[in-house]
This record gives C-alpha cells, structure tokens and sequence, in this order.
C-alpha cells in the first residue's frame, strides 16, 4: 500500500464549559489538525492533533499547519503499513516537532490496520478487557465551585477526578480538601499542579495535605525538581509534562522519580512513540495514562485504542475528549457510561470522520 495523498484540514472546537484553565494559562478551545492520508488500495487513513494552547507545550497550532505543509510531500509513496520507516522518514526529514508528526503518524496506522481489517488496539498488539476509566478535570477554580463540580461528575459515574492545582499551595490545598469531602473516600483523586509549583510550595502543599489520600501529578516543571520533591511525597506521583522522550521516561523509572506516566500522543509525536513509551513503561513496572494535548472524536478514538492495549495492571485511565468541545469530527465512538468508555470495534480507529463537516482542506500534497 502506498500514500497516494495527504490532506490537511482544520477543526476549531469550542470548549462546552467555557475556559478551560492550567497553572500556565487558559484556553477557550482546541484549534485541531486533522490529516487524511489517501492510498493506493483506496483506504484513506485519519489522525488528530491540537494543542491545548500555545502556552501549554512546545506546540502551537499555527505552527502544526506550516510544518504538515512541509512535511507532507515527502511521505508521499511510502507504505502506511510499516510506521517505524515514516517515522525515520518523517525524523529525517524534519529534525524535532514531534507535534507536526503526530496526526500524520496516526492517519497511517488507521489506514494500515483498516487495510488489514484491524481494531487499532490489535494493531498494537493487544486488547485488554473491554472498557478504560475515564477522568474529568476540576480547573483551578475557588475550592466550593470545585466541590460542586466534582459533585457533578460523581453523580454522573466518574470515579476519577483530577484536582487542578500548581498555584497558591494552601488555596490549591483547600481546593483537594473540598473535592474529598464532596465526593467521599471512594472516588480517586489526582492533584495536578502541571509543573506550576516551585519545589518549596510543592513541600508547602504536601504538608497541608496531610491526610488526604490522592496522588500528585508533575509537581514542578523539571525532572531534577520533581525528584527533589519526591523524598517528601507520601503518594503515588505521576509525571506528565516531563515525559516527551524514552530517556525521560526511563530515567523517571529507574530513579523511582514517578510510581507512573502520562503520555501524551502529540507531545511524542505520534501512535508509534506513544505505543514505545507505553511499552517501556509498562516493562519499567509503572502505571500508564495514555491521552492527548486536545482534539475530538478522531483523537478520542486513538487514546482509547492505546488505552485498551494496555495491560490492565498499569492502565490508569484516559479522557475523553468529545465530552470537552462542542464539536465532532466523526461517529462511531461508544457512549461512555459510568465513567467508563469502551473503544470502538470496527477497523482502525473504528470513526467514521465526518469529512463533509470538515471544509476544504488547508493542504493537499500528491
Ligand atoms: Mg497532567
């Protein structure tokens, strides 16, 4: 099978709560890239990428638009079926950006395991149970509103909820305190600071939470921070903003830095750098959140396949984004229930992209 065409076309998707908001700023919706990559044998293959906003990541969604415009013509007759060799080609090509990369990389393995007749989860190499937990975010909001949000989401099945923190300490702390007695002892809750804190306000804040059961994700910025903190964390921590590279990821594990990750798919450039980091985590004994920086069903679908093939031990959960924007791009996802999501059964993504919502396309290389 050879790559025929790759189209490129751009999604604005709305967030349905209004802003949404991390220690490093706010946004009001994703900007998305969505890139079809058209073949010989007539199937045509879907990825999703967006940011969460310039101010989250080395990624920008103007910048995901010029670099696809490059990168595109040049994996013009490669076969869609062996993602390592894009990936060199792809790697060869433009040095870095692994953002520009990720729908790209993602349009062909939806293409390749269509083409074999494939779930993409499979395709990975495994299905593991039926359905993966789904999480909601509580945004760095006064500790009342907090609580009655996360009410909202218990009362719609969600037994995870991630406590956005990173600011003041003691508001971040009385915010992780309100969500706990809001929700009770059963749901689990994660404090995200994002990388906001300094490794003092960090200590500042596990000391007033004492006695509160949750676990700490990317407490500062750096790897070397956020070890500093470690000594001091009674909880499970998880790191998320720092693994965008194998070495990373293995130096997170080997030197008990982080008890898990979180991998995003844009962050390390695609289904196949995602799947190596998931994979490695997993052989390091750590527990795995695969999920993305932003996109809608095309993306969705990708973070549960990646999900479900993920052994169950150290699958966390991931997220589902179409519940976030107002806006989607394609059918075919399973409804979500009782904070659980299934992934689709049909070949490849299992979507069914609604390309007819999508407009013209941006670029097209053939
Ligand atoms: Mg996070």
């Amino acid at each position: 099978m050879r790559i025929t065409a790759v189209r490129a076309f751009r999604q604005r998707q709305p967030f349905a709560d209004g802003t949404y908001s991390t220690a490093g700023g706010s946004a009001e919706g994703f900007d998305s890239l969505i890139v079809a990559v058209d073949t010989d044998e007539g199937v045509t293959g879907w990825g999703e990428m967006a940011p969460l906003g310039a101010f989250y990541a080395d990624a920008f969604a103007s910048g995901a638009r010029a670099g696809i415009a490059d990168l595109a013509p040049g994996v013009l007759g490669a076969d869609p079926c062996q993602p390592r060799r894009l990936v060199r080609r792809m790697d060869s090509a433009m040095r870095g950006q692994p953002y520009v990369k990720s729908a790209l990389d993602m349009a062909c393995w939806d293409a390749a395991a269509r083409f074999r007749g494939q779930p993409l989860c499979e395709a990975l190499g495994g299905r593991f149970g039926e359905a993966v937990d789904l999480y909601r975010s509580l945004p760095p909001i006064e500790p009342g509103a907090a609580a009655g949000l996360a009410r909202r989401y218990a009362s719609d099945g969600y037994r995870r909820l991630q406590v956005k923190v990173g600011g003041d300490p003691h508001t971040d702390a009385r915010r992780l305190a309100a969500v706990r007695d809001a929700v009770g002892p059963d749901v689990a809750l994660f404090a995200d600071a994002n990388g906001g804190w300094t490794t003092t306000a960090a200590r500042r804040f596990l000391l007033a939470t004492a006695g509160h059961t949750y676990t700490l994700e990317q407490p500062c910025a750096t790897l070397e921070e956020c070890a500093a903190v470690r000594p001091h964390c009674p909880h499970p921590l998880i790191l998320d903003e720092s693994i965008d590279t194998l070495p990373a990821l293995v130096r997170a594990g080997r030197e008990g830095i982080a008890d898990g990750v979180t991998i995003k798919i844009a962050r390390v450039g695609g289904v196949t750098r995602a799947a190596t980091l998931r994979d490695v985590a997993v052989e390091l004994g750590m527990t795995v959140t695969v999920e993305d920086t932003g996109g809608a069903t095309i993306d969705t679908a990708a973070m549960l396949h990646l999900s479900l093939s993920t052994p169950e031990p150290h699958r966390l959960h991931t997220v589902d984004f179409t519940d976030w924007v107002t806006v989607a791009n394609g059918d075919g996802l399973p409804a979500h229930a009782g904070g659980r999501m299934a992934a689709p059964s049909a070949p490849g993504l299992g979507v069914e992209v609604r390309e007819a919502e999508l407009g013209e396309p941006f670029l097209r290389a053939s």
